[in-house]
């Protein structure tokens, strides 16, 4: 069995390390730290890490336990305007859950699956493909691995390991944040931005009583004094206009804001995800759900490489899927950044109301909550996506997109394997046989009758009889045909699964 090394335990390497052991590969997961972290950076999980949680089997426990956010509420001195999310997704909200607990989440998974993560090693290198790791007590281990991947956060050793500039820079803002108890007329499910020529405040709600988080925009140079408890209470004084009376605090830091990414993702068996790989403002809660995103991406293909169900070359969509991803990320929260500034200068009343008028719009409220909750996720494409040329409504589901937890999508995608839908007609019995047959490893073929409960999912698709599409186990749309060749199909899965494809007989067209 192929030697996968993880080299970090945080929320991406322990996604991954879930959806390695769930496809049957074992993987070895190391963390420098000894235990798993208590405080929480990351507070909000967007949708379409839910859905991915969905897909895992452990939405349930997050969206119980979590805040709910359906708006966010925009002030600037007496003025407000609220944005309501209108997320087209079984999860239209933002999950407020401490990413202490997510990371708990993913540790309840892995050991699920019989693994656990060691604590107290160190990576510290590694020469052609063996890596050099240091225990706790000293003791170094030298460990042959297959397959490494460098999940160990911004100051990634794997990446430095590899020679990979961080490109980018500093962002030039400082940000300090606390989680606090308050006594406050402000609500427990929304979360409230509030902008001032002292520079905006961000609050959000925290799960327990009276909880909230703040943060805050400082000077670059601005260092947080020893009375926590009166700074964070003038910072709030000056900048709100709602009363909040701080009566605890039971974490705050500080932080600065960097914009880097990797030129590449993977090199050779060597692989970066999460912020080893890019880093960017947090405004936007867009960096845990980035992460885990990268570890979904990538745990099929691996597990579908190692197992050798499909060729090595799939492997290089990683880098290229996941790295347009990430830039679009550090493009707009850098965006963001650049209106919070502005907010703070003589043309923030202005801005205020272009923004009052322009967030008014039912189209724009679906078009932000559509890039907020990174259901906008879409893939280049790829030689291993087809789409057939027949046209195809704008509003469409395409290739590259997601596929939405629609019936029958939503009770199939938590099998591991590639979902062949045919929508309409049982005329492709032949083809459906042999895939049975040959591939029942790999995917399942699902015949989509027209009735009410599918008509949500025939209409996403624009489908008719006949139409077929197949479906990543990550949830992206691989393959789209409206009307069915079953040889184009054949021929799509032949490369797919690196065939040749002259040793078939099972051709229907
Ligand atoms: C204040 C703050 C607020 C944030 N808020 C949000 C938010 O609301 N929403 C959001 O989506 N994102 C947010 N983020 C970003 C989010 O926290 C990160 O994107 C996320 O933690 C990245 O996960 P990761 O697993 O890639 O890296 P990390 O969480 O950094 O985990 C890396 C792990 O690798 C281990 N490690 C490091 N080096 C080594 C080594 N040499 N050997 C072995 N182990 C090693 C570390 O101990 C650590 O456990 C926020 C970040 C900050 C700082």
């Amino acid at each position: 069995m192929a030697k996968v090394l993880i080299v970090g335990a945080g929320p991406t390497g322990l996604a991954l390390a879930t959806e390695l052991m769930a496809r049957g590969i074992s993987i070895r997961i190391i963390d420098e730290n000894e235990a798993p972290s208590t405080t929480s950076k990351a507070l909000g999980i967007q949708a379409r890490t839910l859905e991915h949680f969905h897909q895992m089997g452990i939405a349930k426990e997050p969206i119980a336990d979590g805040i709910q956010v359906e708006s966010i509420n925009i002030h600037r001195q007496t003025d407000s305007f609220t944005i309501p999310l209108a997320i087209d997704s079984l999860f239209n909200f933002i999950l407020i859950y401490p990413q202490s607990k997510t990371e708990a989440l993913l540790i309840k998974r892995l050991e699920f699956f019989g693994q656990s993560v060691e604590r107290g090693t160190r990576f510290d290198g590694f020469t052609n493909k063996t890596a050099h790791l240091i225990h706790t007590n000293g003791a170094s281990e030298d460990y042959e691995f297959d397959w490494l991947i460098g999940c160990d956060g911004a100051h990634s050793a794997v990446r430095h390991a590899l020679n990979l500039p961080f490109q980018g820079h500093e962002i030039g803002q400082n940000f300090v944040i606390a989680d606090i108890t308050a006594k406050t007329p402000l609500t427990h499910d929304e979360a409230f931005a509030f902008l001032s020529h002292q520079g905006p405040l961000l609050i959000l709600p925290l799960p327990y009583e009276r909880g909230y988080r703040l943060i805050a925009s400082l000077p670059l140079d601005f260092s947080i004094p020893e009375d926590v408890m009166t700074f964070f209470q003038n910072i709030v004084t000056d900048r709100m206009v709602v009363p909040l009376t701080i009566e605890s605090i039971q974490w705050n830091s500080q932080f600065s804001t960097h914009r880097r990414m990797t030129r590449s993702m993977r090199v050779g068996h060597v692989f970066l995800a999460g912020d080893a790989s890019h880093i960017h403002s947090p405004a936007g809660g867009q960096g845990l759900n980035t992460s885990i995103q990268d570890a979904f991406n990538l745990a099929w293909k691996l597990a579908f490489v190692i197992q050798k169900k499909c060729p090595e070359a799939l492997l290089d969509t990683y880098s290229k899927e996941r790295r347009l991803i990430a830039k679009k990320v550090l493009f707009e929260t850098t965006q963001v950044m650049r209106f919070l500034k502005i907010s703070q200068g003589k043309l923030g009343g202005l801005l205020f109301k272009f923004l009052k008028i322009l967030t008014s719009s039912e189209k724009i409220q679906r078009l932000l909550s559509k890039k907020l909750s990174e259901t906008a996720v879409m893939y280049p494409k790829s030689s291993f996506f087809y789409e057939s040329r027949e046209h195809i409504s704008s509003k469409t589901l395409k290739v590259g997109q997601r596929c939405p937890l629609l019936f029958p999508y939503n009770e199939l995608c938590q099998d591991h394997r590639f979902i062949i839908f045919i929508f309409g007609t049982n005329k492709y019995e032949d083809l459906i046989a042999s895939i049975e047959k040959n591939d029942a490893d790999t995917i399942q073929c699902v015949l989509v009758e027209h009735e009410v409960k599918t008509e949500a999912i025939f209409h996403a698709f624009g489908a008719k009889e006949g139409t077929i599409v197949v479906i990543r186990p990550d949830g992206y749309i691989a393959y789209r045909q409206k009307k069915g060749q079953p040889l184009q199909l054949k021929l799509f899965l032949d490369h797919l699964f690196n065939r040749d494809n002259d040793n078939d007989d099972d051709d229907n067209s």
